[in-house]
């Protein structure tokens, strides 16, 4: 996930990324313990992202290897986490583990990053109920392509909204495009989404939105502080 300056320019301390399968996690762990400029380095270039994706579930999972590996960085974030109804995990195993790392999320005053498929009520009356019981926390609903009744209960919980351009598509994406308000709105560039950058997909928002690429661009930029670099 990127989002980019309104020059056109993608700055890289603004560029988000995520890590979320439990062998990445020790890999990971096993490189930066062995290499402290490394993780300088990162942590001065880019907010990173660490959470076990509920597509690859698979047993390993260890909250205390997510919170260490969490604590190394200067702004870290848990994700992707979610709940994904179309990959083969159990639901019952990724609710289990989405819940106790919402949890750590919350004990931790990190944001999430939300990968949600085909499960944005279930997740919705999740979130509901965490934040009616302990209070809210920063949240961005990753890939965000829904209906706008779905868009407005995220927007309650004061979400933000990423979309590329696989989710501007048709007349969803019209849609949304004309629906998420600025406050909101987050780029994201995902692999998954072929190679267009985070440029591209602002200029499509724009496009759709009748909303100028550089107001688009400001915003995205703004809602980025909020959400992965503590800015208020
Ligand atoms: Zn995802």
């Amino acid at each position: 996930m990127q989002t980019l300056d309104a020059g056109g320019a993608l700055p890289f301390y603004k560029a988000a990324a995520c890590v979320y399968k439990a062998q990445d996690l020790s890999a990971l762990k096993a490189l930066f313990q062995g290499d402290a400029r490394l993780c300088g380095l990162l942590n001065n270039a880019l907010c990173v992202g660490v959470g076990y994706h509920p597509a690859f579930l698979n047993g390993d999972e260890n909250l205390e290897t997510l919170e260490s590996f969490l604590n190394a960085f200067k702004s870290a974030f848990i994700g992707e986490i979610g709940l994904d109804y179309v990959c083969e995990t159990p639901h019952e195993t990724q609710r289990a583990v989405f819940l106790n790392q919402l949890e750590l999320a919350l004990q931790n005053g990190l944001g999430a990053v939300l990968h949600i498929v085909k499960a944005h009520a279930e997740t919705i009356d999740i979130l509901k109920g965490i934040f009616g019981v302990k209070g809210g926390m920063k949240l961005c609903i990753h890939a965000s392509r829904f209906s706008k009744d779905i868009a407005r209960e995220y927007l309650k919980l004061n979400a933000f909204l990423s979309v590329g351009l696989r989710e501007l598509k048709g007349e969803k994406g019209l849609e949304l495009a004309k629906y998420i308000p600025l406050e909101n709105i987050l780029f994201e560039s995902d692999s998954s989404l072929g190679e267009a950058g985070a440029l591209a997909v602002c200029e499509e928002f724009a496009k759709l939105s009748g909303i100028g690429a550089e107001i688009c661009a400001e915003a995205a930029n703004r809602n980025f502080s909020k959400m992965f670099l503590n800015e208020s």
